[in-house]
């Protein structure tokens, strides 16, 4: 788990900002709920046999002897909000979002966390490949948004209930008979959850999978349908992607349509997966809810932020102003002038502590600070001063009245006034 400070902070405040107004943008709303739920809801949505339930969650007993598990995904929980709270009765379709901290027990590594942050966005009520599509159009405008490159869309469909059970059978048939050369996670799973398979991270067990039966040759009529409808709108949007029939997705829930964005960058190792996402037609239902179709994805905040601080992009901001004490005696009219420029919206450093002048011009270079401007006897007395521009070049006189007016007419300006 990783504090998270100033200097990094900023990252994820872009990332953030960007995707409360992206979202937006796609009419979907922001959902917060609780850090906690009770364990039987991640069972059986995320599934007693997936990794997330089986091995990675923080589960406990409360006061009240309650099993409660610190969330692992959000999904669940935003189902059982909008099973809660009747959502159905109140719109046909909804369009949510939600953005926080989930809990995995992980070995932890790059890009990989026991307590890591998803935005993840989930559309209810539309079974159509239309909203499959636009779904992913908005995970394609986010990333876009972020300038990342070396990004890829797999998709793939798993069928449904109809479909389904022949690919299982044959799934089964096949992994029988390589069972010996599985690991032994994939022996166990082979009994009990054997799509699970092909999600394992060894690569003995992948190139198994590899050589198995596809899943997309087994689809019944409506879901090859579907699969090609998607396809055709993905197209239509400008929206690259390849199509991948080993990939499953590690949880339970998905019918039809999964998706995953992979970011093939050293910084992120194996850990490359930047969003997954799919279609859970059956999930509200099998928690007791209303029969509503459903499609959404997650996106892993922490593998983003470790891609955009390796592009090098600037995110921090630098004071727009350092505003300088020259005598003891001017200290309590300097920090009333840079209190005034803050409310006037300029970024503005001061040093509490006073001292030497040449502490505080050390101090100001090392802020950022675009200028300087020492408040002395002279400059109180005068009501005029001088923003010395940091970066070099000739000192601007200035009225000290007119500090954020003058500042923001300067080339490359600062920030418009308050928001
Ligand atoms: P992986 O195959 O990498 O374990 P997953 O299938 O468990 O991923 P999901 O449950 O689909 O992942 O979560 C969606 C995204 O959340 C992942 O693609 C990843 O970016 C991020 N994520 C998942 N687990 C972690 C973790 N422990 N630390 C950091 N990010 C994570
Ligand atoms: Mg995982």
């Amino acid at each position: 788990m990783n504090d998270l400070l100033p200097g990094e902070i900023e990252i994820w405040q872009h990332v953030e900002a960007l995707a409360r107004e992206l979202f937006g943008r796609f009419g979907y709303g922001e959902v917060r709920t609780p850090m906690v739920e009770d364990t039987a809801l991640f069972v059986r949505s995320v599934g007693e046999e997936t990794d997330i339930v089986g091995k990675e969650m923080y589960t406990f007993e409360d006061k009240g002897g309650r099993s409660l598990s610190l969330r692992p995904e959000g999904t669940a929980p935003a189902a059982r909000a909008y099973i809660e709270h009747s959502v159905i009765n109140q719109e046909p379709i909804t369009r949510w979002f939600y953005m926080g901290p989930m809990f995995r027990y992980e070995r932890m590594k790059t890009g990989r966390y026991r307590q890591f942050y998803q935005i993840g966005a989930e559309a209810y009520g539309a079974k159509e490949a239309a909203q499959d599509a636009e779904l992913m159009d908005m995970v394609v405008q986010f990333l876009e948004a972020l300038e990342l490159k070396d990004v890829s869309l797999n998709l793939n469909s798993l069928g449904d209930e109809a479909c389904r059970p022949a690919y299982h059978t044959k799934l089964v048939e096949y992994l029988r008979s390589k069972r010996e050369s599985l690991c032994a996670d994939c022996q166990r799973r082979l009994e009990t959850n054997p799509l699970r398979v092909l999600d394992c991270k060894n690569e003995g067990c992948q190139a198994i999978a590899a050589a198995g039966p596809n899943v997309l040759e087994f689809l019944c009529e409506p879901c090859r349908a579907h699969f090609d409808d998607l396809k055709r709108k993905l197209t239509a949007l400008g929206i690259k992607f390849v199509e991948n029939p080993r990939m499953v997705r590690g949880l339970d829930y998905y019918t039809r349509t999964v998706f995953e964005v992979i970011a093939s960058h050293p910084a992120l190792g194996t850990a490359s997966t930047v969003c997954g996402g799919g279609r859970y037609d059956k999930m509200m239902k099998g928690l007791g809810g209303p029969d509503v179709p459903a499609v959404g994805f997650a996106i892993g905040l922490d593998r983003l932020v470790l891609l955009l601080k390796e592009s090098g992009r600037k995110f921090t901001s630098s004071p727009d102003l350092f505003v300088a004490v020259a005598d003891e005696g001017s200290q309590t009219d300097a920090l009333t002038l840079a209190s005034r420029l803050r409310r006037e919206g300029l970024r503005v450093d001061f040093d509490t502590r006073g001292g030497s002048l040449k502490s505080q011009m050390k101090r100001a270079d090392k802020s950022g600070a675009r200028f300087t401007l020492v408040l002395g006897e002279a400059e109180r007395t005068s009501g005029q001063a001088k923003l010395k521009p940091m970066a070099g070049g000739e000192p601007i006189p200035v009225a000290l009245d007119d500090v954020a007016k003058t500042l923001r007419a300067q080339p490359a300006a600062t920030p418009a006034g308050p928001a």
